[in-house]
C-alpha cells in the first residue's frame, strides 16, 4: 500500500549552452569584432557598437557639420 517510489520528481537543467551562446553573440554590428576584442562594446535595442566604430562615427559627424557650417 505504501508506495515510497515516487515518480514526480522532475530533473530541470539550466540552459548552460544557451547562455553561453548568448555570450558570444556579443560583437559589434558595424565591424563585427567580438567584445573580447575591442576597448568596450555599447548595445543598443538589437545592435552593438565597439569604441573604435563609435570614434569613426564621431569623426563622420564633425565632418558632416564642419561641411554643413561652411556651407550656411
Ligand atoms: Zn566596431
Amino acid at each position: 500500500m505504501a508506495d515510497t517510489n515516487t515518480n514526480n520528481t522532475e530533473e530541470i537543467k539550466p540552459p548552460e549552452s544557451d547562455a553561453l551562446n548568448e555570450e558570444k553573440a556579443y560583437r559589434c554590428s558595424f565591424c563585427g569584432k567580438d567584445v573580447n576584442e575591442v576597448f568596450m562594446l555599447v548595445a543598443g535595442p538589437a545592435v552593438f557598437i565597439c569604441d573604435e566604430c563609435i570614434e569613426k562615427a564621431q569623426e563622420l559627424v564633425r565632418a558632416k557639420k564642419e561641411e554643413q557650417a561652411r556651407d550656411s
